[in-house]
């Protein structure tokens, strides 16, 4: 690999074939399989990452919000786009780049009926959420005869699926709201089949869900941070390849003297003679405050090396006073080598944030194309 000479998130697409391919050993081979890609590919580059999946033959994506979606239309990917959190406000956008809503209440029911007369659309693709506990987004069980009641004789949607989220797939301490939450939604199902005389797919499961409830893949599942090499769990974790790497390098090297502080605020104060060295990105390209102040480590030449002092907006401050090292030699902030879980369990995070916190300003660089 060649060393970074400035701030780069490098992207490593065999990383993410592989991690495809690992979950994909975990279902069945008739589950379809739907890749989240929203929030910029959990902060990498939805355009670059969505194009390897649709190459690599996911059945679909998803994104948060329709300009999301639009944006990989725009790129020209095929494939079918569900849109998690489609809003009323953009539903003739959804239409218009073919994006398939989910949709979540009586609410948003109605107008996305308005919206798909308006624009004369006939079976148009939808998705309805349930709400199984997670109390987030989605319609009650309860709300499945007005659901019929508006579709009788109404011809401009098709409900493709129906879908719900569990609220803690992870953690194990909740197996057994997990799978209330999945009976729950087979007896939505039930009693939606019934009472609609339709079949459409159902899923449940994002990647923790996967792992633990194989049981329940129904016709397809929801990956996202799995894709980008993150299991949630040690055990995954390990078989799993970091899609992302955030790199950098020094920009200068300091001696400091005993007493003397370090940044604004002189937050970080020497006890005995330090050496430190000024890295070229800061809160603006998303590594927060709350990885300043020793909270988290970055790794210079191998050794861990914690962030000193107040996180600037352009630039962070490291301990290098026990490495070798020298100004121009690469950082590696987090991901191959220093998990990006473990970098966001320093600031008490998850891997999801520090992700997806990376800015637009870091320069993406594509490997293994
Ligand atoms: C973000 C999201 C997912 C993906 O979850 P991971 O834990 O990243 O696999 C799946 N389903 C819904 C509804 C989501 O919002």
């Amino acid at each position: 690999m060649p060393k970074a000479k400035e701030t780069t998130l490098e992207l490593d697409l065999v990383a993410l074939e592989h991690n495809y391919n690992y979950i994909r050993t975990k279902l069945h081979p008739s589950t379809m399989f739907l890749a989240v890609v929203k929030a910029f590919a959990y902060g990498s580059d939805s355009v670059i990452i969505a194009k390897k999946l649709e190459k690599l033959g996911v059945d679909y994506l998803a994104v948060a919000y329709a300009r999301e979606g639009m944006v990989l239309r725009e790129a020209g990917i095929k494939t079918p786009i569900l849109v998690l959190h489609a809003q009323p406000s953009n539903y003739s956008m959804i239409i218009k780049y073919c994006l398939e809503p989910s949709i979540y209440s009586p609410r948003v029911l109605r107008e996305f009926l308005k919206a798909s007369k308006v624009e004369k659309q006939k079976a148009y693709p939808v998705h309805l959420k349930f709400n199984t506990g997670l109390n987030r987004l989605g319609f009650w069980e309860n709300d499945i005869d007005y659901i019929a009641d508006m579709l009788t004789n109404r011809e401009e949607l098709k409900i493709k699926s129906i879908f719900s989220h569990l609220a803690a797939s992870e953690d194990k301490s909740e197996e057994t709201f997990s799978n209330h939450q999945i009976n729950s939604f087979k007896k939505i199902a039930r009693e939606f089949n019934s009472k609609l005389r339709i079949n459409p797919f159902m899923h449940i499961l994002n990647t923790s869900g996967i792992f633990n409830y194989p049981e329940a893949q129904f016709q397809m599942v929801r990956s996202g941070i799995g894709l980008y090499g993150y299991g949630n769990e040690a055990k995954y974790d390990a078989e799993l390849l970091p899609v992302a790497t955030l790199k950098t390098v020094i920009s200068q090297i300091h001696t400091i003297e005993p007493d003397e502080s370090v940044g604004y605020n002189r937050a970080f104060k020497a006890e005995g003679h330090k050496k430190t060295a000024t890295l070229p990105l800061g809160h603006a390209d998303g590594i927060g405050r709350q990885y300043g102040n020793g909270k988290a480590s970055v790794l210079v030449n191998g050794v861990e090396a914690p962030i000193i002092g107040n996180v600037c907006m352009d630039m962070i401050m490291i301990d290098i006073s026990d490495i070798e090292c020298n100004e121009g030699d690469e950082v590696i902030v987090f991901g191959k080598g220093h998990s990006a879980e473990t970098f966001a369990a320093g600031a008490n995070t998850i891997s999801y944030e520090v992700l997806t916190g990376i800015s637009q300003r870091v320069k993406r660089v594509i490997i293994g194309a």
